[in-house]
């Protein structure tokens, strides 16, 4: 715009030929004129750059990773390319298999019992956080066993009674920092209603290196963002429901779910594919989580 500018008062600043008023007129409007194509210009990339809703959540959750969007594809820091959208149509088992980021983040994550209160009206794939983009999973925590390994802690667990009261998590965006404030929130909550202790001193496990169970896919356990809180006899799981399509009796109290997901973690009730012991850290699906920096 000054070239623009400039070289009209070049033009122009011969006092012979246009007088003053003129000129600055003529000058005002060719400004407007290209201010206006200008931000038409900067409107219309916009809008075909549009960035959808979920991605926005992603960028959000992952700032620490995410170095930018380029067309079809994230760029992480350390170099890995991950397609946002494949464009496949996909069977829910497809998309467990195979899965990219639009495809992980197809489905809103609402928290505390809703599968259990809409069990009726969802569909048996509505699984929000279950699809998971295994490329961006390691590539930020891990990618092997050692690599995960040398990115985790050892916590202790408050609540369990026997010898052994450790779990390893990971400290890639601080979810060590993220699970303390969870286990000082729930020993505070203990503390108010002794009788919930039963459902956290049973711990059933944390980091493990593994394919989920009839999949070829890892574990988020393998991962060290995952974390079991009692196997049995309070959680249930839909692989141990000898009728697959019945409806089961969630028994974790929803107050201990609020405090994991306040800090990041969703709780796997919230799958029609229901897994109540597991909390997993998927900030991408709680937007308004608690960020401990
Ligand atoms: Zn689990």
């Amino acid at each position: 715009m000054k070239e623009i500018l400039d070289n009209k008062i070049e033009q122009t600043e011969r006092p012979d030929q246009i007088d003053r008023r003129e000129f600055i007129i003529q000058v005002g409007e060719i400004g407007l004129t290209t201010l206006a194509t200008y931000f038409s210009l900067l409107l219309k990339d916009a809008y075909a750059e549009r960035t959808p809703e979920f991605l926005i959540n992603f960028q959000k959750a992952y700032e620490d990773h995410i170095y930018r969007k380029e067309g079809n594809y994230l760029i992480l820091r350390n170099g890995t390319r991950i397609q946002i959208n494949d464009n496949i149509k996909k069977t829910p088992e497809q998309k467990l298999e195979n899965a990219d980021l639009e495809d992980q983040m197809l489905l809103p994550y609402y928290g505390g019992d809703y599968v259990q209160k809409n069990w009726q009206s969802l569909t048996p794939d509505y699984d929000p956080g279950r699809i998971r983009c295994q490329k961006f999973f390691s590539s930020i925590y891990g990618s092997s066993p050692s690599e995960v390994s040398s990115k985790l802690v050892t916590l202790t667990w408050p609540f369990k009674t026997a010898e052994n009261k450790h779990l390893k998590i990971t400290t890639v965006n601080n979810v060590d920092k993220q699970l303390k404030e969870v286990l000082s929130e729930l020993q505070q909550l203990i503390a108010q209603k002794p009788h919930f202790r039963k459902y956290l001193e049973n711990i059933a496990g944390s980091f493990n290196y593994r394919k989920i169970k009839n999949s070829n896919q890892l574990s988020p356990h393998s991962w060290g963002i995952a974390i079991d809180i009692n196997a049995t006899p309070y959680g249930d799981y839909w692989l141990w429901n000898s009728d697959k399509n019945s409806q089961y009796e969630n028994q974790i109290p929803i107050e201990i779910v609020k405090i994991f997901e306040k800090y990041g973690f969703i709780w796997g009730e919230n799958w029609m594919h229901y897994d109540t012991m597991h909390f997993e850290f998927r900030p991408e699906l709680l937007p308004n989580y608690k960020k401990i920096k």
